[in-house]
């Protein structure tokens, strides 16, 4: 696949303009700029380092996933696993993969043997994250599974069941969750620095021009953009609430007769209530050129990222006291800040930040999303 939402969208250069009546402020601080240096010094650093398995050999992979080993100071790819003995060789040699390590995905169990590969990452089609994960769990290896977890609850708790039962830990992608921007973003909407927040407005999207690619059929994307995109508006509206909501509405259009979208929504809108009675309104499409936002309006001010959730050139801008100021933080690696949390997590035996119980959760939500568009009526979750 050629254009996905991501690779889309981090192609636009924001470029840093600071606008009329705008202040830029540097809130970065010495802390995160060492943070900064101590992640272009790390691919030089020995140490320990858990050996991961990459399964799925596409465009994340490519693009985002192996390049970012290089500044990893927990984990290193080990293994490849791919149903193209071409590509996987190509890029084992590029990465210094042992090419005993090379499988497919018939003889992906037999990892088992494989002291080299204590992590498994799960970089295929939605629809076949369940699968692959849990035959990993049965090769007895830790699993990182992309977003979103499955097309399913009910995969979602089979992952989670096959996990416990094995012993091993298993965490979601959520990459956004690791890095400097949304982690600052999350701290202020929850300091009460912009006052209670009243609404959180969340909109993803990006246009999709492959017909024949799988994240246009049901059973390997679970759905439309709700599925693929939808869900970071979701995750945004609950990070930075850090509540659950209670009650959900939605509409889906769809544009008739394209034959894109003959299996899945692409456009949906859905609202959520929040215990506190914070509302969010979110959106995600298929249909329209990358958008990434999301905006945190309180009783004092607003917090703005734009993009929000893209790999990089995040912005925010916090409002208050009549002054937008734009916050400028160090740009790291999201997959390696999220890579080496995994490592982190299995060498201290610590619980991840975004477990199993984490993408549960929002295929949950977003089951009672489509179930609102459908009926047209509110779902209490
Ligand atoms: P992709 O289409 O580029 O790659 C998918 C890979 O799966 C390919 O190597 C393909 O050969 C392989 N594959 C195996 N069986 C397949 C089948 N039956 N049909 C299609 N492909 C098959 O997709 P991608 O963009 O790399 O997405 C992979 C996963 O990563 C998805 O779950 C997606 O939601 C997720 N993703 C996450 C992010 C993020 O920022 N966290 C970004 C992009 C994609």
């Amino acid at each position: 696949m050629k254009d996905s939402f991501e690779n889309e969208i981090s192609r636009r250069r924001f470029i840093a303009k600071v606008g009329k009546g705008f202040v830029a402020a540097n809130v970065a601080g010495t802390f995160l700029k060492a943070a900064a240096a101590k992640e272009v010094a790390a691919a030089d650093s020995p140490g320990s380092k858990l050996g991961w398995a990459i399964v799925g050999l596409g465009n994340l992979a490519i693009h985002e996933i192996l390049p970012a080993f290089a500044k990893c100071e927990k984990s290193k790819v080990t293994a490849l696993v791919s149903g193209h003995p071409d590509k996987a060789n190509k890029l084992a040699q590029q990465y210094g993969v042992n090419p005993k390590n090379i499988y497919n995905y018939q003889n992906y169990d037999s990892i088992k043997d494989n002291p080299e590969v204590d992590i498994i990452y799960i970089v295929l089609p939605n629809g076949m994250h369940a699968e692959y994960t849990i035959r990993g769990f049965q090769a007895g290896k830790h699993v990182l599974t992309e977003k979103p977890m499955a097309n399913t609850p009910d995969d979602c708790q089979k992952m989670i069941d096959a996990g416990r039962k094995a012993g091993r830990k298993l965490m979601v992608a959520y990459r956004c969750r690791y890095e400097p921007y949304n982690k600052e973003a999350i701290r202020i909407a929850r300091s009460g620095e912009l006052g209670p927040t009243q609404v959180i407005l969340a909109n993803n999207g990006w246009r999709v021009t492959d017909p024949d690619q799988w994240r246009l059929k049901k059973d390997l994307a679970g759905g439309g953009s709700m599925m693929d995109i939808g869900i970071y508006a979701l995750q945004a509206a609950r990070y930075l609430s850090a509540e659950e909501p209670t009650e959900v509405n939605a509409l889906i259009y769809t544009t008739p007769n394209d034959p894109r979208f003959k299996e899945v929504e692409e456009n949906i809108n859905f609202q959520l209530r929040f215990p506190s009675g914070i509302l969010a309104n979110c959106t995600s499409s298929y249909g329209y050129d990358a958008q990434s936002h999301y905006r945190v309006i309180g009783t004092k001010g607003w917090l703005e990222m734009e993009p929000a959730t893209v790999y990089r050139d995040l912005r925010m801008r916090v409002h208050r006291n009549g002054i937008s100021e734009e916050r400028s933080l160090p740009a790291l690696d999201h997959f390696t800040l999220e890579m080496d949390h995994m490592s982190e997590c299995v060498m201290q035996n610590k619980e991840p930040l975004t477990p199993g119980e984490e993408g549960l959760r929002d295929l949950k939500i977003m089951m009672a999303v489509y179930s609102a568009a459908k009926t047209g009526k509110t779902v209490k979750l």
